[in-house]
């Protein structure tokens, strides 16, 4: 509207919280309609749809009887870049988008450019590319339902990080997932990197349209084969952007440079350092980046150590690719897990990890598929069944996991669900989970 659009806000809910926000809108100049989602207003030229609409609705089919145009807001951000915008490098994949895209603004600051982490994490890009402030590039984080609704963006360099199911609710399928994904690499001009462990990445990579010239680059915690980056003695090692054809790896930083030193943190490591030196970033940038990231909360984040037993909140994780991820990071666990499953199930989760589990502590509303899936592949390790579903069950389930634990153990929140049946998100989740754990230091205890 403040561009001098007509525009109207269509939303097929109509109660209080949507009139309200219609009153808002309105005083904007925008015209509201409430109650019909289904069918495109008159004379629309451009429809313009957040994530939270499946692609199946049908405003879009009828959009495309049409003729009309449907957009997401990264592609109407895209369309109105000015011609002189910095350039995107771009990060999708299941899990480890917005710590990759954070680890990478951070680099691109170590080498003194000027940049923001922005796109699915917070700052939209729609203010971003109309805003003033001059940036040299942009650390673009995408969603599968933004990457759906974006057909033109045309990164300067992308990567898809994993792939795992999730969200397959709103993509349909796997393979429509993976290929909205995909969409990321397409027109990208200088490299389009993919993970060495996951050959679904690599698959995109060969099968996006890209420009001449643009390369495909591997990330592996193994050493590195040519076009590669990976790890080589605990130094992070560059074989694709070498300065000269004699040389044949360049250093980049070390193992201990990153936070948390994870196998799955070290490779969105390899995966931002592959995409800041695609953007010709000096190795000592990498390092100096790498160092001055820290993780944001909740996300494998150290709380306490308590009795010799380290309390880590991993609320984040609310699917089972990104518990896994954490659970492979600890030797002997006390497991807090469970929340909203989403259809999930949990036998390879608990297949692979039943070997480092002390205990496990299990709260939330899908529990029980958690509980069974223990029985079958663990059933020798100790499982405390909270059967509750109230935000008072934190405390408890912090309380009996310190029972659980001993020395050198660490308690884990990394629930692999989502947490909308006890809190309000995972922000609160972790937070209550904090709190549990500073309790049990407190002088009554
Ligand atoms: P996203 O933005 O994709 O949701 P985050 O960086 O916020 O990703 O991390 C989400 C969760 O996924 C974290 O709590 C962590 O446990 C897990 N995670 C982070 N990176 C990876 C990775 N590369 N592979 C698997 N799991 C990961």
């Amino acid at each position: 509207a403040g561009l001098g659009a007509t525009v109207t806000v269509v939303n097929g809910s109509d109660g209080e919280r949507q009139r309200a926000e219609a009153a808002e809108l309105e005083a904007l100049g925008v015209t509201v309609r409430l109650g019909d989602g289904d069918t495109l207003p008159e004379g629309t030229e451009l429809v313009v749809t957040t994530p939270g609409w499946k692609p199946t609705s049908p405003l879009f089919r009828a959009a495309e009887q049409a003729g009309v145009p449907v957009w997401g807001d990264v592609e109407l951000a895209w369309r109105l870049r000015r011609p002189d915008a910095p350039p995107w490098l771009a990060v999708t994949g299941t899990n480890g988008k917005t710590t990759t895209v954070r680890m990478l603004a951070a680099i691109l600051e170590a080498e003194g450019l000027r940049t923001a982490a922005v796109g699915n994490i917070g700052v939209p890009l729609v203010d971003v590319v109309l805003s003033d402030e001059p940036y040299d590039v942009l650390a673009v984080e995408l969603s599968s339902y933004q990457l759906h609704w974006a057909p033109s963006v045309r990164p300067h360099s992308a990567t898809v990080l994993n792939l795992a199911p999730d969200h397959l609710d709103w993509h349909g399928s796997m393979a429509a997932y993976a290929a909205d994904k995909g969409r990321i690499y397409e027109g990208n001009t200088v490299a389009c990197v993919y993970n060495a462990a996951d050959g679904v990445t690599e698959d995109l990579v060969r099968r996006a349209d890209v420009e001449e010239g643009c390369r495909a680059i591997g990330f592996t915690l193994g050493t590195p084969g040519p076009s590669q980056l990976g790890v080589v003695e605990g130094i992070l090692v560059d074989r694709a952007f070498v300065a000269n054809r004699q040389q044949q790896a360049q250093e980049l930083a070390e193992v201990a440079d990153i936070t948390p030193a994870a196998p799955h943190n070290i490779a969105n490591a390899l995966a931002a350092a592959a995409l800041a030196r695609a953007f010709g970033v000096r190795p000592t940038a990498v390092r100096d980046g790498l160092r001055a990231f820290h993780p944001d909360a909740h996300r494998i984040q150290h709380i306490a150590d308590i009795g010799g037993v380290a309390y880590v909140d991993d609320s984040k994780a609310t699917n089972t690719h990104a518990a896994e991820a954490s659970l492979a990071a600890y030797e002997h666990i006390v497991w807090i897990a469970g929340g909203l499953a989403k259809g999930a199930t949990f036998d390879e989760l608990v297949r692979k990890s039943a070997a480092r589990l002390r205990g496990v502590v299990l709260i939330g509303a899908d529990r029980a598929l958690i509980r069974e899936a223990l029985a079958r592949h663990a059933p020798d390790v100790p499982v405390a069944d909270l059967d509750r579903t109230d935000t008072g069950a934190m405390p408890e389930a912090v309380r009996e996991a310190a029972r659980l634990a001993e020395p050198g153990d660490t308690v884990l929140l990394a629930p692999a669900c989502a947490s909308m049946d006890m809190f309000v998100n995972y922000t609160k989740r972790g937070d209550a989970f904090a709190d549990a754990v500073r309790e049990l230091t407190a002088p009554d205890h």
